[in-house]
This record gives C-alpha cells, structure tokens and sequence, in this order.
C-alpha cells in the first residue's frame, strides 16, 4: 500500500497590510500536527478533507504531518516561515520515507524576506525527497503561480470556483492523479503560463462572465484525451511580487509538447478576455440608498475594501458610518474590535454602554463610530458554520463577540479577531436572524456569498476604501510583471 505524506500551510499574504505574521498568530490560529490534523478535516469541506478522503476511496496510507490554515493577513515574519519551513521539512524527513507528497498550499505567501514563499516550500520538500517522489499541491484559485512552484511539484492545480466550493473535489482530483502516479498508469507533465494581467476583483466571481467562461473552457480542456488537469488562476492582486497575476496550468499525461500547447492557447483565451478584467461599483453612500430603496429586504453590502478573505483588519466602519449619517437605521455590520467586545462583555447583557467602534487600523477606513447602545447579546465567538461554506473553513474562532444596537438604531456585532463572513451563524449565535434586517455588511467580496447568499434578497458589492480596494491605482508596486494590464493598458501579449 502506497504510504502518502500530507502536509502544508495555507496562507494569503497582503503586502500592502502592517499585520506581520508571527510565530505567535500562527500558533494563536492553529498549526496542526499528526492526527489533530483528520481530526480536523476529515468529513469536512477543504484540502485537506479531499486529500483524506481520496486515501480512504483509493486504499493509501496517509500519513497527516503537519497544517496550517491562515486568515489572510500581512508577509509571515522571516522568523515564523523559519520555524514553520523547519518543522513541515522534519515531519518530512522523520516520518518517511514517502511514495508521494501531498501539499496543501495557498500560492500567495509571502514572507518577509521571500517573495514566493509557496515555491520556496515545495523546493524544501522536493529536497528531502528527491527528484523521483511526485509531489501533488492543490492551490487557492487566488495563487499568484511561480515557476518554481511548478518546477518541484508534478501535479499543480487550484480551485475552480469563487467563492471557493470545491476545495474538496480539486484536492481530491489532485491525490487521485498523484495515486495513479504512484502505481505507474500515468506519468503527469505540467506547462505553467503566466499571463501579464491582473482581474480586479469585481470580476472574479466564477458564476458571472468572464471567469465563468474560462473555467469552462478549462473543464473542457480536462475532458480531452490526455489531459488531467487544468485551471486558470485568478491571481491575488494585492502582493507585490514578481508572480502577481493571472496564469494557466495544465497537466497531460507524458506529453510535455501537448502540455504547453493546450496553456498557451488557455492564456490567449484569457488575454482575449481582458476588457472585461475591470468594472466600476457604487460609492458607500450610493450602497446605503440602493439598499433603502430594495423591494426586498436584506440586501448584502459587500465591503470589498475591508475584505477580511484578501488581507483586511475587518474594522472599517466606513458603510456604517454613512447609514448613521443618512439615518439609515436597518443596517447590521460586523467589525473586528477587541476592545469594543471585552468592554460589552465587561458591562453584561442588557447594560447601556458608550463605545468607540473600529477604524483604528487605517486612516482611510474611520474614523471609529462612538456611539451609544445597548448589548443585546454575548458569545464566546467559537462555533461550526453550517451550510455550504467557502473553502471548507468551516471551524470559527471569533474570540469573545458581542451584539449591540446603537441609539441611532443600527446593530453591530464586535468580534474579537476578525473572521471572514462564512456563514449566517455569525448571527445567530448572537441571538439574530438574517431577515430583520434590511442590509447586512459583509467584509468580503465573493467568498460571503457561499454562507450568506440563501438569506439575502440582493447584493451589492460597495467601492469602500481599505488595503483591499477594488481600484488596484491607489497601490504603490515595485515587484510585479511590467507591462501589465489594466496597469499599463497597452501591453501587448503573446504567450
Ligand atoms: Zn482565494
């Protein structure tokens, strides 16, 4: 029986965010080790689940080493990649040897002295085994793909969706090709193509054109003789790294030429694509109008520029300082603020309470809302997310979270840590239902939709300011592809 290694650690860095990843944060958030690790996922809906659950199908030993999974933030310090590269190369090292590898990677870390971080991992594991154990890694559909992370893998694949729904099902695909590897029926060749272009996130959802488009030309790439895998990788535009972009893998079997030529014709598909790469979105205040004129009520305020899933603080209170100043008072925010929750928790249910809420990381996204009100309800912000959930992340600690409605009517969550808006539990643990409600922020762009969709009756993503703004001009690169579109918008590409 073929003996498989599982390991990896899943981090989205936003080098533009002044939140360092530290050894602290990494072992605050959770690293994995051994069997904690299917205790975890198994059953679940992420990477890991569809690894674990590809070895139960398949009849292999995995062999789960070490995990970790990050919210997005800033560069992971040199220190923290040091510790967290050592251990994950021990465990390897230690526990083998393996017939495989099987990564659970993001493809937008950064450290603070390595840019591609996630081709710098699959190099160190790629030493410890050497050039004839294939190694599988399934990436975020957000992956800014390097050439070195295609180099030392031999099976390289992303998600295909966004919100990211089928975590599970790519990994999944990834370990079977990686079995079949294993026991000699096939022999996988990958072609990597990056593509100079950069798709502002108001694009990126993958059941609206343009990317629905290209992610079905890429599953009818798959269904063609010889091919056994392929994605278009949307790229994570807020690192300022050589790889940022877009870029196209695919794997065929022992055809390296084929390989090459199904991508490059892939990546015209998209270049031919690019002016619809980019779209306007409506002002905060515009948001608040569209959402109090809705016939139907709750409408979904996306704030993309505190997106929480790209790298953001989730302290912004910019939507709920236009609904007080238009009093709009129907509104429900949910913002990161320790303090703001340790002072609700210290004052009790039902205590009328003074509050300075959020905006205090960035300039652009206050200043705090000082406001009056009363706390409704407490919770201890750790619980499940029920319900299709966005890369199966669906184990949530908030830390300490409290409701409070605000004297001018409006309701804010204060959590703790800031955690992506998976799913309506966020609420109801509070003691609140979706549909009193007639808008509800979500710190998100795409990935809220997966949770929170069933429950809203519109959804509008808002142009709010932050480390996360839709508009990539207000962001200063050094590191990344020149020319490139829509930066330079007459570049010129052919791959
Ligand atoms: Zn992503």
């Amino acid at each position: 029986m073929p003996r498989i290694a599982v390991l990896g650690l899943s981090h989205e860095a936003n080098t533009f965010s002044s939140r360092l990843v530290d050894n602290a944060v990494f072992e605050a958030e959770g690293v994995l080790r051994g069997p904690e690790i299917p205790a975890r996922h198994a059953g679940g809906t992420s990477t890991v689940s569809g690894f674990l659950a590809a070895g139960e199908r398949l009849g292999i030993e995995l062999v789960p080493l070490v995990m970790s999974t990050m919210v997005p933030s800033g560069v992971i310090t040199a220190d923290a990649l040091k510790t967290r590269a050592d251990e994950l190369v021990d465990a390897l090292s230690t526990h083998g040897p393996f017939d495989a590898v099987l990564a659970s990677l993001h493809g937008a870390a950064v450290s603070e002295e390595i840019l591609d971080v996630d081709g710098y991992l699959l190099g160190r594991f790629r030493d410890v085994v050497g050039p004839a154990v294939p190694i599988g890694v399934s990436l975020d559909l957000h992956a800014n793909i390097s050439a070195a992370m295609c180099q030392y893998s031999d099976v390289l694949n992303t998600y295909r969706t966004n919100p990211h729904v089928d975590a599970h099902d790519v990994a999944e695909e990834v370990a079977e090709i990686i079995v079949r590897t294993v026991r000699g029926e096939v022999r996988p060749t990958q072609a990597h193509v990056p593509i100079p272009a950069a798709i502002n996130i108001l694009c990126q959802n993958t059941d609206e054109s343009p990317m629905r488009d290209l992610l079905a030309d890429a599953r009818a790439l798959m269904a063609t003789p010889g091919v056994l895998s392929a994605t278009v990788a949307e790229g994570y535009p807020y690192a300022d790294v050589p790889e940022m972009g877009m870029s196209v893998v695919v794997v065929t079997n022992n055809d390296p030429a084929a390989a090459q030529q199904h991508a490059r014709h892939l990546a015209n598909r998209v270049w031919s694509h690019r002016a619809r790469f980019d779209v306007a979105a409506p002002s905060p205040d515009a948001a608040i109008a569209e959402a109090q004129a809705a016939a139907h009520t709750p409408t979904l305020l996306l704030d993309v520029g505190d997106n929480i899933g790209g790298g953001s603080p989730g302290d912004s209170v910019v939507l709920l300082n236009a609904a007080r100043a238009t009093g709009y008072p129907e509104l429900l925010t949910i913002v990161a603020d320790a303090a703001a929750a340790s002072a609700c928790h210290t004052a009790g249910r039902g205590a009328t309470i003074e509050l300075s809420i959020g905006g205090k990381t960035d300039p652009r996204t206050g200043p705090p809302a000082r406001a009056h009100g009363e706390v409704l309800a407490l919770h201890h912000g750790t619980f499940q997310v029920h319900g299709p959930v966005h890369a199966g992340m669906s184990h949530v600690r908030a830390g300490p979270s409290a409701a409070v409605r605000l004297d001018s009517g409006q309701t804010v969550i204060v959590t703790t840590e800031a955690v992506m808006p998976l799913g309506i539990d966020q609420l109801t643990t509070l003691g609140l239902a979706p549909e009193q409600f007639g808008a509800i922020v979500a710190k998100g762009v795409h990935s809220p939709l997966a949770g929170y969709g069933p429950y809203v009756a519109g959804i509008v993503r808002v142009d709010t300011p932050g480390i996360t703004a839709a508009s990539l001009d207000g962001f200063t690169y050094h590191h990344r592809p020149r020319p490139m579109f829509p930066f330079e918008p007459e570049t010129t590409y052919s791959p």
